[in-house]
């Protein structure tokens, strides 16, 4: 795929996130790791409305070098691709049963959503642990999420929303999809016992799909 063609698929990928409701106002953002960099989602823009010729481009250290300035948020992204190098994007939401689940004190916060769907478990893999809460800005942030990507191909940022990479763009949007919709079961199913993929079922789907 060329850099023209990825810029393109991005802000697609991302105006379907916005008109689906996974991303209001100009929250979320999006990277993805070209040969000589990465292409980011400017500071303040909608991902509604991106202009492909706009998005921020970003050397290999993550320093801008053409574009609209880069989101606030880079470091998350950074941090994820230097914790996890088969990561080709990164997708960052603050997606509202994700983001509802990050909120929630009395679940296990090494990995709130259990296996209850094979497609979480082939999207986001064995475990997705709750990194807790750092003022949006802190610097502190960056080494608590890389720490948690080192096993983690996705994570939720305590009251704020998750963070979800992926080997392609498209593997990333749809990890990100999967896992709002996991969220959501999660939610609903709350206070019952719901059957849970067995370990030896989740084995079975990582040794195939994984
Ligand atoms: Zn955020």
């Amino acid at each position: 795929m060329t850099q023209a063609q990825t810029r393109t698929l991005l802000c697609e990928l991302a105006a379907s996130l916005f008109a689906r409701g996974f991303s209001v106002g100009s929250a979320g953002n999006i990277s993805v790791r070209l040969p000589d960099g990465y292409l980011m989602t400017p500071t303040n823009a909608s991902l509604g409305r991106l202009d492909p010729d706009r998005l921020s481009k970003l050397d290999g250290d993550f320093r801008p070098i053409s574009g609209d300035k880069p989101s606030k948020e880079v470091f998350l992204h950074r941090a994820f691709y230097r914790a996890r190098p088969e990561a080709g994007a990164v997708v960052h939401l603050h997606s509202t049963q994700a983001t509802a689940v990050s909120c929630l004190p009395d679940v296990d916060h090494t990995n709130p959503i259990p296996p209850l769907t094979p497609y979480f478990v082939m999207r986001v893999g064995r475990r997705m642990p709750i990194v807790p809460y750092y003022r949006p800005g802190d610097a502190a942030m960056e080494p608590a999420v890389y720490q948690a990507a080192l096993d983690a191909r996705a994570i939720l940022l305590a009251n704020h929303g998750p963070v979800v990479s992926g080997k392609t763009l498209t593997d990333a949007v749809y990890a990100a999809e999967e896992l709002e919709e996991a969220a959501k079961l999660f939610l609903m199913l709350r206070g019952s016992a719901p059957r849970l993929l067995t370990p030896s079922q989740v084995d079975d789907l990582l040794a195939t799909f994984g």
